[in-house]
């Protein structure tokens, strides 16, 4: 483990999703001495899971949460421009059929509220006729087809996006480690004083001191045993499924209302494979175990093919199917409804505690979680420029092709269809801080998401590339083989209800 966490820091921010990361960023930037500790991957949790749309969450302005819109409307503005290697504009159809819930006076009165709440930066919308709807997306059935609308929002590539900001907080000079679990927090005279961590891949133990702490542990129990403010929410199971796009035909996203329960879902382009989702359902079930169930899956394809009746979705079509949880501040009858704001609160021993949130918000709410911490550190609070400063990544594809063209054996590919290279493998291992073949496969490519195998055939030619720059003997070569399979079984597993 890193000699580095010898210092007494600052901060220590507990929880490497897009919270602790963004965290980790803004305090590093702010000139604090930081450490992050991540039990797993960077973006294992909840990032990993999301429906990839960095979006002003149109479907809150029926439940009146302006002000989450316009905040979230700034923050994808923001991360366009910071972040234009991870974060692109996407043009979403929504068709309108007779009868429909959101109608085209509704549908209208929301994109022109959406639109005002942009504050003239975004890409305007259009109302479309039938025929003209038609034309866009031309795989949607016509019969009582009215017509629809389009607008603007974006996607991301949620992990890369979580790993970008992990890897700027350690340009900034924060101290950072995934696979590292906190395993208790150190208290003295009923503070907390920092945190004994275990190192996942090793088994070694350490102390992090440090003079404040985030805790950004989303939807985890605090299974390090926090006083006072424990979790704080409950969470609610979100799936999603990957299917062949040219199966479903559409050629950009697609809003629909779910014929089944009237729910906002979305398809969404992602490469050759478009993506269904999501649903919305309070669960117990634990983040380290959460997968989609048959009924998960039946929702998601019978909602789709009401909209696109070519199509005719069975099981068979589904390439990948995958569930993450939400981490919701408050609690409410419909999950739904209830707001994707966050709260932050400081317990008894002055760990701060962040519950909620989205993907898109991430920055200003760190902004605001680091505030916080400067606050409890005695500190004059002042920001950060993390809305100016580029996001890490941008040289990705040219790093990737100098790598090939340095050792043209990098260049093979490691499956058929996607296009992902062991030059990726190894950018995954050098520069974006990938230990495992999980975080190889699932999280710095999408490979996992995107076979019917879940990147089970490659795990053994992966282990092979990667093992000189990890070090890994064969012993250890099958031994993350063998984990590979098991963490693919558990996260890509459909089980009966
Ligand atoms: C289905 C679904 C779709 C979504 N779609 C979108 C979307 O399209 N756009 C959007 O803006 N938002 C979306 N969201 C919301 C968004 O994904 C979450 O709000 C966000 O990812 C939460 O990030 P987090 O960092 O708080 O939690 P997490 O990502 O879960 O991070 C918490 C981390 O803490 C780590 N941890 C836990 N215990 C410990 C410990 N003891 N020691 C060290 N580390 C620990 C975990 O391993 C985990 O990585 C979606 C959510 C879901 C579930």
């Amino acid at each position: 483990m890193s000699e580095s966490f010898n210092e007494k820091f600052d901060l220590l921010v507990i929880g490497g999703g897009i919270t602790g990361c963004g965290v980790a960023r803004d305090a590093a930037m702010r000139g604090l001495s930081v450490a992050l500790v991540e039990r797993d991957d960077f973006a294992s949790g909840t990032s990993g899971r999301s429906s990839r749309l960095v979006h002003g969450g149109i479907r809150y302005l029926e439940h009146a949460q302006f002000h989450l819109v316009r905040e979230s409307i700034r923050e994808r503005e923001t991360l366009l421009r910071i972040a234009p290697h991870l974060v692109q504009p996407l043009a979403f159809t929504w068709p309108i059929y007779r009868g429909a819930r959101v109608g085209r006076l509704k549908l209208d009165a929301g994109l022109f509220l959406y639109q005002v709440l942009a504050l003239g930066k975004a890409k305007r919308y259009s109302s479309l006729d039938a025929a003209k709807t038609l034309e866009r997306e031309p795989a949607l059935g016509n019969t009582g087809l009215t017509g629809g609308a389009v607008y603007y929002d974006a996607r991301t590539d949620d992990a890369r996006l979580t790993i970008a900001n992990a890897l700027a907080a350690e340009q900034n000079g924060a101290v950072v480690a995934s696979h590292t679990r906190v395993t208790d927090v150190i208290r003295e005279a009923g503070q907390a004083a920092g945190a004994i961590v275990t190192a996942q891949l090793t088994g070694e133990r350490r102390e992090i001191r440090a003079r404040a702490i985030v805790s950004a542990v989303g939807v985890w129990p605090d299974s390090f045993g926090s006083a006072g403010a424990s979790r704080q929410g409950r969470g609610s199971k979100g799936v999603h499924i990957a299917v062949p796009r040219e199966r479903v035909g559409n050629r950009d996203a697609i809003t629909i209302i779910s014929a089944v329960d009237g729910r906002v879902m979305f398809c969404l382009p992602a490469g050759s494979q478009t993506i269904i989702g999501t649903t919305d359902t309070w669960t117990d079930e634990s983040p380290e175990t959460v997968h989609a169930s048959n009924s998960d899956v039946d929702y998601l394809l019978r909602s789709a093919n009401a909209y696109f009746p070519r199509a005719r979705l069975t099981f068979d079509d589904v390439v990948s199917a995958w569930a993450g949880i939400r981490p919701l501040a408050t609690g409410g009858s419909n999950p739904t409804a209830v707001s994707r704001e966050h709260s932050i609160v400081t317990d008894g021993s002055g760990i701060i505690h962040v519950t909620g949130g989205k993907l898109t918000t991430y920055r200003s709410m760190a902004a605001e979680i680091v505030d916080r911490a400067q606050e409890s550190l005695g500190q004059k609070v002042r920001s950060a420029a993390t809305d100016e400063v580029e996001l890490p990544g941008g040289d990705r594809d040219a790093v990737i092709a100098e790598f090939q063209r340095t050792d043209p054996a990098l260049s093979q590919s490691l499956v058929e269809g996607p296009t992902y290279t062991a030059a990726h493998l190894v950018y995954g291992i050098t520069i974006e801080k990938a230990q495992t073949l999980s975080d190889l496969l699932i999280r710095r490519t999408h490979l996992a998401f995107e076979t019917r195998d879940h990147g089970r055939s490659v795990a053994a030619r992966a282990a092979e590339i990667v093992a000189p720059l990890l070090g890994w003997d064969e012993k250890t070569k099958s031994a993350r083989v063998q984990q590979y399979q098991e963490d693919v079984g558990r996260i890509f597993a459909v089980s009966a209800d």
